[in-house]
């Protein structure tokens, strides 16, 4: 048994480093073409964004691995691969909530993480690129990444979802987290200044939260950040 798991964790370590190296690189590719010399004398933090990335992978992989190990052999979590096991619209509903709850989750983390010492011990690492590139998406101290990789295994206890249901949350997840730090705005200007587009999170917000520290501290949605007086809009430099 402990030999299934250890394997299960292994390979979900491999399966993120992989989707990190796919995400982050055809996005970086992306932003070569787009903006062109941005990454020019970034070297050295890029190698080091790569290095605390795949530090991450494995903090992320193992209970990732643990938990799908348990859903195979044990039957544990609400995850369900019948389509009419619950009512469709709730295919959709239930990506919904995964993402409110983590981006709640993550407000308040975050948030915490800006006091001084907690962001000495935890949050440094993620700041220290400057500016963030496409390869930041997984650029935490481990600490930090403990924070964010507990959150899905968590939630697929508590709230039963669609396994497609849940790889569209993990899409969402990976595409978020690598282009709001690749430095410029991949969403139409008419969504990301329109009355729904106020209230999510692209590039351009959290890129002010990358210039400006204390504010913008939301993942998904500007909802907490409205809500508790956080949000300085929009950066103006991409
Ligand atoms: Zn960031
Ligand atoms: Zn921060």
């Amino acid at each position: 048994m402990w030999y299934a798991i250890f394997i299960s964790a292994i390979a979900m370590t491999g399966i993120i480093a992989l989707r990190y190296f796919a995400s982050s690189g055809a996005f970086a590719l992306a932003t070569n073409f787009r903006k062109p010399g941005y990454h020019s004398n970034l070297g050295p933090q890029i190698r080091r964004e790569i290095l605390w990335s795949l530090a991450s992978a494995a903090v992320y992989g193992i209970p990732a691995g643990i938990v799908a190990w348990g859903w195979q052999e044990r039957g544990w979590t609400q995850i369900y691969t019948q389509w009419d096991a619950m009512p469709l619209w709730y295919l959709i509903a239930a990506p919904l909530i995964y993402l409110v709850l983590h981006d709640t989750w993550f407000y308040w983390t975050h948030r915490l993480m800006h006091r001084p010492k907690l962001f000495r011990t935890m949050h440094a690492v993620h700041h220290a690129s400057r500016p963030p590139t496409a390869w930041a998406a997984m650029s935490f101290h481990p600490w930090e990444a403990l924070t964010g990789a507990i959150v899905v295994p968590a939630l697929v206890f508590l709230v039963p979802i669609h396994i497609a249901s849940l790889g569209l949350v993990l899409l969402v997840m990976t595409v978020m987290g690598v282009t709001n730090h690749m430095g410029w705005e991949m969403f139409p200007r008419r969504l990301v200044h329109s009355r729904l587009g106020g209230w999510l999170i692209t590039a351009s917000h959290h890129q002010r939260h990358h210039e400006e520290y204390r504010c913008n501290y939301g993942l998904y949605f500007r909802f907490w950040d409205r809500l508790c007086g956080t949000d300085r809009g929009l950066s103006e430099r991409i």
